[in-house]
């Protein structure tokens, strides 16, 4: 068994990261496996080295330990360029020239989703192609429905080709999308189970996909809602103040900031609690499947 958290060091860990993180931790500890830590910095524009630096001394300060050394994807390029030679050695991916704005306008009706409207398929042949234009990767998706039990949301399914369309791989510039470097790395750390926000269940079955067609073993999943503002928005890195460093840094102790996390999740009352004695209390039946909503007030008294 093994676990991992792979944040993208984008910004600063918010109590929402942090109760997923905790999460991910509880199940490979319950089930005695490794947990493992991925930095997802593959976007050097918006990663930033201080915001590494900082997510991983969140962990440590909660007291979320990691096995072996922490694995970062700007370090792995070449692992992603191989599984692009063989996608395309299978033919399985291919160049595509549509701008965003081709795509929205070939689109009959927008997908409400956030990553904006399906592929239509235009660059599937060669003649939809226009010259000169930088060319993405895309995958060729296979049609029909994916179904996996997902740990937390149950029987889940979705046709990829439908909702999503053939997706990209790789940008202009040769990076990996995130879809790929995740499955990549996934494979290639051997880990089992994946613990992660509910924000990625539509990315699943394009993993999936992605498992299948590089012909790896795919983890399990397990995706656990968000935790939503007094507001009932999802948490953002607009909340500055809801950050773990925020907390770290004004020396608050992390089993209060641990309680409060414990709590949103089924497994305790609020009181203080250290992350090594949740290990016992954890399982997926006790772990509560509705979004938490944080209440400002818990959290002004921890200060
Ligand atoms: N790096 C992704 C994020 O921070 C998470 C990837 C994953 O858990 O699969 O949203």
């Amino acid at each position: 068994m093994i676990g991992r958290f792979a944040p993208s060091p984008t910004g600063l860990l918010h109590l929402g990261n942090a109760r997923t993180a905790l999460l991910a931790w509880l199940h490979a500890r319950a089930a005695g496996g490794q947990f493992l830590v991925r930095l997802e910095d593959l976007d050097a524009e918006r990663c930033k080295a201080q915001y590494a630096d900082a997510q991983l001394e969140d962990l440590e300060y909660l007291g979320l330990t990691w096995d072996g050394p922490v694995v970062r994807q700007s370090e792995r390029l070449e692992h992603y360029r191989a599984a692009l030679t063989q996608l395309e050695a299978k033919g399985r991916v291919y160049p595509c020239t549509c701008s965003r704005a081709d795509i929205a306008r070939a689109a009959a009706a927008p997908h409400p989703g956030e990553e904006g409207p399906r592929y239509p398929g235009t660059c599937r042949t060669p003649a939809g192609r226009v010259a000169g234009r930088p060319q993405t990767r895309r995958f060729l998706v296979q049609e029909g429905e994916w179904a996996f039990v997902d740990e937390v949301r149950g029987p889940t399914r979705q046709d990829v080709f439908t909702a999503v369309g053939d997706f990209v791989v790789a940008r202009a510039d040769g990076l990996p999308s995130y879809q790929l470097a995740v499955v990549v790395d996934d494979a290639a750390q051997g880990v089992t189970h994946v613990v992660r926000g509910d924000d990625l269940l539509d990315s699943t079955p394009r993993q999936l996909q992605l498992f299948e067609a590089l012909a790896l073993p795919a983890p399990a999943y397990a995706h656990v809602p968000l935790v939503l503002d007094e507001d009932g928005k999802r948490l953002a890195k607009r909340h500055g103040a809801l950050t773990v460093a925020h907390f770290r840094e004004r020396g608050v102790a992390a089993e209060k900031l641990l309680g409060v996390l414990a709590q949103w999740s089924g497994l305790g009352d609020g009181a203080p609690v250290r992350a090594q004695a949740l290990v016992a209390r954890f399982s997926w039946a006790t772990v509560s499947r509705t979004p938490p909503r944080l209440a400002l007030s818990a959290l002004e008294a921890l200060r």
